[in-house]
């Protein structure tokens, strides 16, 4: 599924790897970090969730179309199709959301993708992009030997270059959120620049809430100079790992956070350590990509 950063979750084991969600839990609140990507703590989406879920698919189906029948009245159309195949392969994704397929709030929830749908339609129209990849999947090593790995929504190339393009389906964020949607933009572009060699030439991300685009143009010195920002901070995570110091940080985001009855910051206790988890043919942790 695609969370509210726009990653999709990955669930088997693979080598090691930094996520950009993971990184800013890490940065945000290292015991959010710890529950998350050792522990392992079961999250129930909510409905916000849920429906980025559907329409980041939709939006990915859509492409499936050829390029003059991508309208706005093909996207509505897949909607429910999407909604019921998403029933049927994740059951555990929108059990409890609502009472039943005859619940009314059903019907008006699905009702409140359309607005969404018809913003990205403001924001470009698909019938003159020709995607290279869609969820597509990004997994570069660093010469630290960090693993980055991440998915983004979708990479076009044309005469205006190699563009990285992410949908949100919540609204532009304000300077603080601000700076870690770029943080997962320049970890989108480093990546791209290890694994292809080449810097992209723009990340571009869509608020579908509110109609507002965020733009960065990466630089290859700058996208060096946060390779030291993201070794740092595995070396900071990997030392937190061994010891098992991963310490809470209140803010206002522990208003949507699970696990505030585990946390102590709240008056909670959380479970014992589990310790680092180890990949079984590697002598490193294995932190699941999300
Ligand atoms: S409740 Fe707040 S401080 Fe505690 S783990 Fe969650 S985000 Fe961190």
């Amino acid at each position: 599924m695609t969370d509210g950063d726009g990653d999709a979750a990955v669930q088997e084991p693979r080598r090691p790897a930094l996520s950009p969600s993971r990184a800013g839990d890490f940065k945000m609140c290292p015991l959010l970090y710890r529950f998350r990507a050792i522990d392992k703590l079961p999250e129930r989406p909510g409905r916000a969730q849920v429906r980025g879920t559907l329409v980041h698919t939709v939006l990915e189906r859509l492409f499936d179309l050829p390029a003059p029948q991508r309208s706005p009245a093909a996207a509505a159309a897949l909607v429910e199709p999407v909604w019921q195949e998403l029933i049927a392969t994740l059951p555990e994704l929108v059990d409890g959301l609502f009472a039943g397929s005859d619940d009314p709030e059903l019907a008006e929830w699905l009702a409140s993708v359309a607005p969404l749908l018809a913003t990205y339609f403001r924001l470009e129209d698909p019938r003159d992009v020709e995607p290279v990849a869609r969820e597509l999947l990004l997994e570069t090593e660093l010469e630290s030997g960090v693993v980055l790995r991440g998915y983004v929504d979708r990479l076009d190339e044309g005469p205006a270059g190699l563009r990285v393009i992410d949908y949100k389906t919540g609204a532009a964020p304000r300077p603080i959120g601000e700076l870690r949607a770029l943080f997962q933009l320049k970890f989108y572009a480093l990546a791209l620049l290890q694994d292809r060699g080449v810097v992209p030439d723009e990340l571009r991300l869509y608020y579908l809430a509110d109609g507002e685009t965020l733009t960065y143009r990466p630089d290859e010195p700058e996208l060096r100079r946060f390779t030291r920002i993201l070794d740092a901070l595995w070396v900071a995570i990997r030392e937190a790992g061994r010891t098992g110091d991963f310490r809470p940080s209140p803010s206002r985001m522990c208003d949507y956070c699970d696990h505030r009855a585990l946390c102590p910051a709240w008056g909670g206790t959380p479970p014992p350590y589990p310790g680092w988890p180890v990949a079984p043919d590697a002598d490193e942790p294995v932190i699941l990509a999300s």
